[in-house]
């Protein structure tokens, strides 16, 4: 990965990446973070919110210049745009669940069968039918970080983030997986199994309205089948810093933030696309099928599009902020324009 991308390819908790990201907005000097709000409103016409804060404090409308929706694959943002266009949202199940867990190296006792784990920097991807396991080291190797797929057998309530699983229910899912499995499930601590449903949403028509733009699962939710959900967020982030810092009047701001959607979208139905279509390859019933084409897969095209050379240089060979920079202009003029024409395929 570093020979070829310039980069090496790291794992990280999620913790670890969220602290990041605060520290770099403290870092900028112009980011205020108010913490505890909920929003239960928006009007865009005005391009403002209602947050209703902790305790007693009255539900306020709070004015901006403008709205980036960042509030994930339940947003309420995305509910009040369709809303406008007459059209109810609705997430939709992908009959899959996965259990998030972790294995801390101080319980493995120092195993020398599961220490490879923990001091390795590679990930395992163990597969089987209609179930896989995604796992890799984080936390400088004090944990070894384990995402499971299998089908939902509905115990996980569609309404909460995460659930705690049965810890029994996930060994019996997983039972026929290896002995080196076996021992890993059997480590993690009662209670600390992690359920959560994956559910989707159908491509939207539509990511902008007036001054306010969704990003992140809020428009473009997906199964996490070639892990690039929150890579995506953070790349649109990264785009709808160069459109923004582009313009120079505040009656510009929907062209910029249109030039953001034609730019993005084409790229996130990609990756969703990709990660669904995965799912198939890896979750499919037929053992012998799966095993053939992985046996006479080239190096260049591998039936796990996650560590496919093709999926691979489509995603790591691309600069977000490069191509938004160099489309910018073109894509800027082309809105002005014609502010309703379809996205134009930028390059992805
Ligand atoms: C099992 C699993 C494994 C994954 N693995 C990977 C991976 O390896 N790599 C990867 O890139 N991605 C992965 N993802 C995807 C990744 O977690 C998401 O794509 C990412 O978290 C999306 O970020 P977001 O900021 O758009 O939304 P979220 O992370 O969902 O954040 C939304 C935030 O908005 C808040 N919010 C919601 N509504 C409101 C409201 N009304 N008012 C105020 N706040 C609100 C929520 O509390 C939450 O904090 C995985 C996902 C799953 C389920």
């Amino acid at each position: 990965m570093q020979q070829t991308y310039g980069w090496p390819f790291m794992t990280v908790h999620r913790a670890g990446l969220q602290k990041c990201l605060v520290q770099g907005a403290a870092e900028s000097g112009v980011v205020q973070l108010h913490l505890g709000n909920f929003i239960t409103e928006y009007d865009f016409d005005n391009t403002r919110f209602k947050v209703s804060g902790k305790g007693e404090k009255e539900p306020e409308w709070v004015q901006a210049d403008v709205i980036i929706a960042a509030d994930g694959v339940k947003s309420k943002a995305r509910e009040a745009m369709l809303a406008r266009e007459g059209i109810k949202d609705e997430v939709e199940d992908t009959g899959q669940a996965a259990y998030r867990i972790m294995v801390r190296r101080s319980a493995i006792n120092e195993d020398p069968e599961l220490l490879p784990f923990f001091t390795g920097t590679q990930s395992y991807r163990w597969i089987g039918e209609k179930r896989h396991i995604i796992a890799y080291p984080i936390d400088s190797g004090d944990l070894f970080n384990m995402s499971t797929t299998q089908p939902d057998r509905h115990f996980v309530q569609a309404d909460t983030w995460t659930a705690v699983g049965s810890k029994s229910e996930m060994l019996k899912t997983f039972h026929d997986f290896c002995p080196r499995i076996q021992k890993l499930l059997n480590l993690v601590p009662e209670g600390e199994v992690l359920e959560w449903k994956l559910r989707v949403h159908k491509p939207l028509p539509n990511w902008v309205e007036n001054k306010a733009a969704l990003v992140g699962d809020a428009c473009h939710p997906t199964l996490p089948h070639i892990a690039q959900g929150a890579a995506q967020a953070i790349e649109d982030a990264a785009c709808l810093g160069v459109v923004l810092s582009k313009i120079t009047s505040k009656d510009d701001i929907n062209s910029a933030l249109q030039v953001y959607q034609r730019i993005r979208k084409p790229r996130t139905d990609w990756a969703v696309m990709t990660a669904a279509e995965n799912s198939k390859g890896l979750h499919t019933d037929d053992k012998d099928a799966r095993n053939a084409a992985f046996a006479s897969s080239d190096p260049g095209s591998n039936p796990d599009k996650m560590i496919s050379r093709e999926v691979h240089d489509k995603l790591f060979l691309y600069d977000v902020a490069k191509e938004t920079e160099k489309a910018f202009d073109e894509l800027f003029a082309d809105v002005k324009a014609h502010p309703s024409a379809p996205p134009r395929a930028a390059r992805m």
